[in-house]
């Protein structure tokens, strides 16, 4: 094993701080990463302050890695020391069942190994994310950054892209189809951008009259202020697909409303309460509601070398490590265009 430096959370309350933390020493199949920038996700901090049930302290969150390649073992073939790579969500999986046989690792019946707050290997307790200076990860689970991507801006897109990827692409959009993205924060942001370049016409719905320009900026073609009654109106039955960002509590009903015949409303934003949902406007027009988590690994590099091809990255602010807690309060009052990023050289030599 070996030791770096990280910043953690020792309890729900407490807030994030230098920590040093062991990793694994790289077995054959490994490759240890020096942390470049790690992109600061709504789920870390649900996360460090045990929001969702069963966080383990210390807590180091962190799954929008980004890095180089520092070390590989002797049977790592996909790798070679100085590579640009990155670190999604997961970090391992069973590699058996059925979800993981389709290159669907996230829905892996055993569970997924994820990057952080899971079970780990090799000694250690449990998965430490990318607060750190360094990662161990399997080869199969390392993520290929095309070059001339700008390696900070990239990082998002480990789970804010790959997150809105992953439904847009299993629900068919490219051209000719009309898309709705509701909410324009880190995944919103990433979904207006990805569905324009998959060449779909694509409308924001906001809450926010003075988020429209920027909505234009990123990309999308139409912009419906969402308080506006009469504008919602005049959309009804307008769209093949609306991908709903929303992780507050909102009315559902009034997006089923805008759905064609069989179009589909994804949730990817995962509000706290249950919503209710109105059967009379989904059963009308044979209308679709789902969720999607995350995507797989194959997938979530076909994103990385779609973005690649199409300079697509996300729109960030970057910050110091010891900005995190900082960044945490500005997040939960929306207050970043759109994500933060960790820049890592900033870690404090020691803990
Ligand atoms: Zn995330
Ligand atoms: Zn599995």
């Amino acid at each position: 094993m070996f030791a770096c430096t990280g910043y953690a959370a020792t309890a729900a309350d407490a807030r994030l701080a230098p920590f040093s933390l062991d990793r694994r020493d790289p077995g054959p199949r490994d490759v240890r990463i020096d942390i470049t920038h790690c992109g600061v996700c709504h789920s870390d901090i649900h996360t460090a302050r045990s929001e969702w049930p069963g966080t383990l302290y210390p807590c180091v969150p962190g799954h929008e890695i980004v890095g180089r390649v520092a070390e590989v073992g002797a049977e790592v073939t996909k790798y070679k020391v100085g590579d640009q790579v990155g670190v999604g969500c997961m970090v391992d999986s069973c590699r058996e069942c059925e979800s993981c046989r389709a290159g669907l690792e996230q829905y892996c019946e055993p569970g997924a190994r994820f990057t952080y707050n899971s079970p780990d290997i090799g000694g250690l307790s449990h998965t430490f994310g990318g607060y750190a200076q360094a990662v161990v990860v399997d080869q199969d689970f390392v993520l290929r950054i095309p070059e001339g991507l700008d390696l900070a801006a990239a990082a998002p897109l480990l789970c804010a892209g790959i997150t809105t990827w992953s439904p847009l692409r299993h629900w068919g959009i490219g051209p000719g189809k009309r898309v709705g993205v509701v909410g324009l924060g880190g995944l919103g942001h990433m979904g207006v951008k990805l569905a324009v370049a998959m060449g779909a016409e694509v409308t924001l719905f906001t809450t926010s009259a003075n988020k429209a320009e920027d909505g234009r900026r990123l990309g999308a073609h139409r912009v419906v202020i969402s308080r506006d009654a009469d504008a919602m109106k005049a959309e009804a039955g307008r769209f093949d697909f609306i991908l709903d960002c929303v992780s507050a509590q909102h009315d559902i009903n009034a997006y089923f409303a805008l759905l064609r015949l069989d179009g589909a409303l994804v949730q990817v934003g995962l509000p706290e309460k249950p919503i209710e949902v109105q059967m009379f406007s989904l059963v009308g027009k044979r209308r679709t509601f789902a969720g999607s988590l995350i995507g797989g690994i194959a997938e979530t590099q076909e994103m990385l070398d779609f973005c690649g091809e199409h300079g697509i990255t996300a729109d960030i602010e970057m910050i110091a490590m010891d900005e995190i807690n900082e960044a945490y309060e500005r997040m939960i009052a929306s207050d970043v265009k759109y994500r933060f990023v960790i820049d890592m050289a900033t870690m404090p030599k020691a803990a």
